[in-house]
């Protein structure tokens, strides 16, 4: 069984063939111009705007001329992200779909589903002779994960209805209808390298294997931090340490589930250290026992390196890191369990003689976001950051609970399956603020089949999800073009 034996067969041929064409964030070239091909093989109009989100458009009907335009959007970037023992090269290679009972995941990589499967619904739907309804738009935007790059810089002339479906949600039988904003703050420390002092003993620390996730929808979920255990593990062993090295998480909008360090310290240290190494090994078990089943910790002698980090800036970024806050900071008063406010401390990179620190700030409500960006600004302000950079702010979309748009879809759902679907908020961003940025009379809703781990080489599909979301989609263009 493969994904192409899968039902809707539209849908899961165009993301069979979506799966083929590499597209991490960033390096897109290859699937705009996949595209831009089959807009071409399926003559549709189509149009490419200057930082590469692609548009295509097909007509009204005929006798829905009056009917409501809608746009159905993905994004065409994915997470790259691959467990320690793939050789995948996510420039080149396929990505390997593995059918297993209910579910499509990836080859020890993530699957892309999200959004390739958003994009493919809206590519099915656009291509559909018996879908009859007014204009249709299917929009594929660039750079989601990075910062929503696409819908940041979109102009109102790709924006062509007044209806928008945004296929990147991820829980089959919820409509979403409002997001986090969020911020990413980089902080730089300068550093001298000294040479490694010859009295001491070396070893290399490494935590790999947490379950790490999204570092928005799965901020309240338990999972660890491997860059806050390190620091915590560094500023509270009881043992002086040299840093020779500190290489932890990876990309903003994941939980870091790896880290590394190494750091020397003096022989008459060694017991106490491996005393205290095992004893916070057996915390950190105790602590995450219901979500972390198979992470690895581990501490081994090295020989010593030839530099150290100047033992000044080593401990005040590690002491920062440690004391900055993460995970969640407030939840909603509106509904009920949605996480308001949080940030992920996502790591910490040696570049270019700087520490660089990475943490991502989210909420609803943009006040709230902006308190804790202050907050981890006045930590890493006390450590003597040298530099402080705000990148990819964008605010939240706030719910409208009148929209027609919600309520056609709500009926919708209700009709084909008996149930009223959960209307609800997430903490994540989203990119329909940005679009009512450049075109207000939207109305938009977001939603998209199960996937599950998704940023993680765990990330998998729920294969009937994607057969209610595609029938749910054609029955909402109906009822639009329906005009109800
Ligand atoms: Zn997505």
């Amino acid at each position: 069984m493969t994904v192409k034996d899968l039902k809707p067969a539209r849908v899961w041929q165009i993301f069979d063939e979506i799966t083929q064409v590499p597209r991490p964030s960033g390096r897109l070239a290859k699937i705009q111009a996949w595209l831009v091909d089959f807009a071409k093989k399926n003559n549709l109009e189509y149009k490419v705007d200057e930082v590469g989100n692609v548009a295509m458009f097909r007509p009204a009907a005929p006798g829905f001329e009056n009917a409501k335009g809608v746009v159905l959007q993905g994004h065409m970037d994915m997470v790259a992200e691959k467990a320690a023992s793939s050789n995948h090269d996510f420039d080149n290679d396929p990505i390997e779909t593995i059918v297993e009972g209910e579910w499509v995941r990836a080859n020890n990589t993530t699957l892309g589903a999200d959004d390739g499967m958003g994009l493919a619904i809206a590519l099915a739907a656009i291509t559909d002779p018996d879908i009859k309804c007014g204009p249709m738009e299917a929009l594929a935007t660039v750079d989601e994960e990075t910062g929503l790059t696409g819908a940041s810089n979109i102009k109102a002339d790709m924006l062509r209805g007044d209806y928008l479906l945004n296929l990147d949600s991820e829980d089959d039988g919820v409509i979403t209808v409002g997001c986090a904003g969020g911020l990413v703050s980089i902080f730089k420390f300068d550093y001298k390298e000294e040479d490694a002092p010859k009295d001491l003993i070396y070893f290399q620390i490494n935590f790999a294997k947490f379950h790490g996730g999204h570092s928005g929808t799965d901020i309240n979920k338990g999972f660890a931090s491997a860059t806050k255990l390190i620091t915590r593990l560094l500023c509270t062993m009881g043992v002086d340490y040299r840093l020779a090295k500190i290489d932890s998480g990876n990309l903003h909008n994941a939980i870091a589930f790896t880290a590394e360090a190494i750091i020397g310290i003096k022989p008459e240290d060694k017991e106490k250290f491996a005393v205290a190494f095992n004893t916070f090994k057996a915390e950190v078990e105790n602590e995450y026992h219901v979500t972390e089943k198979c992470f690895e910790m581990e501490c081994k002698s090295v020989d010593a390196p030839a530099k150290v980090v100047d033992d000044c800036t080593a401990k005040r970024v590690i002491t920062a890191v440690f004391a900055a806050p993460h995970g969640v900071a407030s939840m909603s008063m509106e509904i009920e369990g949605l996480v308001e406010t949080s940030t992920n401390l996502a790591s910490i990179k040696m570049r270019d003689g700087q520490f660089v620190v990475e943490a991502f700030s989210r909420s609803a409500v943009e006040s709230r976001k902006m308190e804790l960006v202050e907050q981890i600004e006045a930590v890493m302000r006390l450590a003597g950051a040298n530099e402080t950079l705000r990148e990819g702010s964008y605010q939240g979309w706030e719910p409208r609970m009148d929209s027609a748009l919600l309520h056609l879809a709500v009926a919708s759902w209700e009709k084909l399956y008996g149930v009223k679907p959960v209307v609800e908020a997430i903490h994540a961003g989203l990119e329909c603020g940005l679009f009512l940025q450049a075109a207000p009379h939207m109305e938009m809703i977001s939603y998209g089949p199960t996937l599950q781990d998704v940023h993680s080489p765990a990330e998998r599909c729920h294969i009937p999800a994607v057969q209610k979301g595609w029938d749910f989609t054609v029955e909402l263009l109906k009822e639009i073009a329906a005009g109800k």
